[in-house]
């Protein structure tokens, strides 16, 4: 049996005139990737960050595991900073620039969410963040600096930094799109390997050939709305809708 871990109905946003998001829904069940593809501007990134309570939708529900929040109904103030931040708590989210602690290293990097803001035990913290410093290919670069490192290297600690917080559900916003081609790939290899060890997460990228090999569900989206939705060989290998093939030729 599948168990849903992400459910979200009805997101709605508008950010001024600029009504971005007309109607999201969908789910994902626990251990599948779900990639987010369309062109700029269709709204990924604003449906990925509601995920996580960093953008508010004026409507709509968004819900992990036993943690739901139905935007429409958030109150005001702390109260409603609670709730958002017990949803923030579910995932961990990779941006596009990693955006380390330049003074940290990388070790330090990787145990600062666990150790300061779950109050966990340091040590129990520091063999957690090697076995993933490990599990990204940086087991012998825990003493280093960011500055020491390559962008593909530093988007890797980005990940072991997400992972270290224990989160159900990872969320990648376009990881790969700040780095020089040639870095590209052993990120994506990384975020595949997360994939195949049953980690469920949710994917914003134009990387169609990785979408195609990682993506248990995809979803197009363009103007705002799922235009087409499916398993990536649907999607991306045989798409219904012309909105779908138009910009798969485009990108392709
Ligand atoms: P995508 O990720 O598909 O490129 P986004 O979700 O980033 O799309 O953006 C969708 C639309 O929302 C765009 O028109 C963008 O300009 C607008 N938008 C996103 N964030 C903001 C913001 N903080 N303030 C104003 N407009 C925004």
């Amino acid at each position: 049996m599948t168990e849903t871990r992400i459910r979200v109905t009805g997101l709605e946003k508008s950010f001024g005139e600029n009504k971005v998001l007309r109607g999201i829904d969908f789910e994902s069940a626990r251990g599948t990737s779900t990639v987010l593809l369309g062109p700029s501007g269709s709204g990924k990134t604003t449906v990925l960050r509601s995920l996580n309570a960093l953008e508010l939708p004026e409507r709509g529900t968004v819900a992990i595991d036993d943690v739901e929040v139905d935007f429409a109904a958030l109150p005001k103030g702390k109260a409603g900073r609670r709730e958002s931040s017990r949803l923030r708590a579910q995932s961990g989210m990779v941006f596009q620039a990693h955006n380390l602690f330049p003074h940290k290293t990388v070790l330090e990097n990787v145990i600062e969410g666990p150790v300061i803001a779950q109050g966990r035990a340091r040590e129990e913290a520091v063999a957690d963040a090697e076995a993933l410093l490990a599990q990204v290919g940086l087991a012998d670069k825990a003493g280093s600096y960011p500055f020491q490192l390559s962008g593909g290297q530093q988007q890797r600690v980005g990940i072991a930094r997400a992972l270290a917080l224990k989160p159900r559900v990872v969320l990648f916003d376009e990881p790969t799109s700040a780095l020089d081609p040639e870095l590209v790939g052993e990120v994506l290899a990384v975020i595949k390997d997360l994939a195949a060890e049953g980690w469920t997460m949710v994917v914003v990228t134009h990387e169609i050939r990785f979408a195609e090999q990682v993506a248990d569900q995809v979803l197009f989206l363009d103007g705002g709305v799922i235009v087409e939705r499916g398993p990536s060989a649907q999607v991306i290998g045989d798409p219904r809708e012309e909105r779908t093939r138009r910009f798969l030729k485009r990108i392709l």
